[in-house]
């Protein structure tokens, strides 16, 4: 099959921007913290073989994912940078790992005592995660530190490369649980630098703590959402001045366009009624393509003005109350700039009562990305 794009939606993701951004971040670190660019969940909804090679091609040193399938994508584009998986990996699954040189995440001494019987020709890389008051994976005592970093000394299957931890509230407006996160991690480094003396990468920050706190990281940052061009939280956009391009937009095209008289309803359940003579406009888009039914009422932009989404979304063509009649073919933006508005992926956040990283991350892969 071709790669020709039969439908009349697409998302369009400005690498350009991606690059931007992180000159962005870079410019506030210190020179010896690096980026780790967070290409999981195909690069939050963005593509990750592409916002990869464009995070490495700007200066990112290494890629951080989910899941082992997102690293394995990654090695089949001929990526060869190191690549850590955050999420926990069968040790059944780590011979495989290790063949592809991925670095995985270890937390779990049974999980270490597993590789270890695995006796690998050459051993797995990992990063030990610990947990600070994330509450998700990670160890949590000095107990578990010390039996498992015995546990990885002995081994010829695992090599430790790295250690981290995970804030949970580095974008919110207090501080003082992610100081608390911060003084435990600080307490975990101490142990664990009297009981091991290679030396390992570490790295603390996800966008929101290297933004706020670019002194104290340390070896790599864990860009994000930042790399996107969004904000972690509106108490960020609200405290920092960093310019940020969004990467991420999205666009359609009326595909018919008809002239409806008073009174006449339109779509399911018949919930939009015109009041006049209404121009109504169809776009092929709906909530297959990860346009969710709680997003009528919402406005796009035709021309660079904003007009309504009315009637049910549907599963694959959503309506709009025009302001006059339009060719069909005109194009109609749902997330981005025309003209001087914009709607801003935050405004589809708030309006769904989420937070915008997931927001392109639920753009359904119905949806080609276009890359400019
Ligand atoms: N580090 C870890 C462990 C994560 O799970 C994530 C994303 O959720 C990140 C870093 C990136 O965070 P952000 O997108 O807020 O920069």
């Amino acid at each position: 099959m071709d790669t020709k794009m039969y439908r009349n939606t697409w998302a369009e993701v400005d690498l350009e921007a991606i690059s931007y951004n992180i000159r962005q971040m870079r410019n506030r670190l210190p020179g010896h913290c690096a980026v780790m660019a967070v290409v999981k969940a195909d690069a939050y909804g963005h593509g990750a073989v592409e916002v990869a090679e464009k995070a490495l091609a700007s200066g990112a040193k290494m890629l951080a994912v989910a899941l082992l399938e997102e690293a394995f994508t990654l090695r089949e584009a001929n990526i060869t940078v190191p690549i850590l998986v955050f999420g926990q990996v069968q040790p059944e699954d780590v011979p495989t790992a290790a063949d592809h040189d991925i670095t995985l995440t270890c937390f779990q001494k049974e999980w270490v005592r597993d590789v270890n019987r695995l006796s690998l020709p050459l051993p797995v890389k990992v990063h030990m995660n610990w947990d600070t008051g994330m509450g998700r994976v990670g160890l949590r005592t000095e107990e578990e530190l010390k039996a498992i970093t015995k546990e990885i000394h002995s081994s010829s299957s695992i090599r430790l490369t790295g250690v981290y931890t995970h804030f949970s509230t580095a974008d919110d407006a207090g501080f003082d649980y992610f100081e608390m996160q911060h003084n435990r991690f600080k307490e975990f480094l101490d142990m664990f630098k009297s009981i091991r003396h290679e030396p390992t990468a570490v790295h603390i920050g996800n966008s929101a703590a290297s933004i706020r706190f670019p002194e104290r990281m340390y070896d790599y940052i864990r860009f994000g959402i930042a790399m996107y061009g969004l904000y972690p939280s509106d108490v960020l956009k609200e405290e920092y001045d960093i310019d940020l391009e969004p990467a991420f937009s999205l666009h359609s095209r009326l595909v018919h366009v008809k002239k409806m008289d008073a009174g006449e309803s339109v779509s399911y359940g018949a919930t939009y009624t015109t009041e006049y003579e209404e121009f109504i406009g169809t776009i092929p888009i709906g909530y297959a393509d990860g346009w969710i039914r709680k997003l009528q009422g919402m406005d796009v932009l035709i021309e660079g003005e904003r007009m309504p989404i009315v009637g049910r979304i549907t599963m694959d063509q959503t309506m709009i109350k025009l302001d006059k009649e339009y060719p069909a073919g005109t194009k109609v933006t749902l997330i981005g700039k025309q003209g001087d508005n914009e709607i801003e992926t935050d405004e589809i956040a708030e309006k769904l009562d989420t937070i915008n990283y997931e927001i392109p991350c639920m753009i359904s892969n119905r949806v080609p990305r276009l890359y400019t």
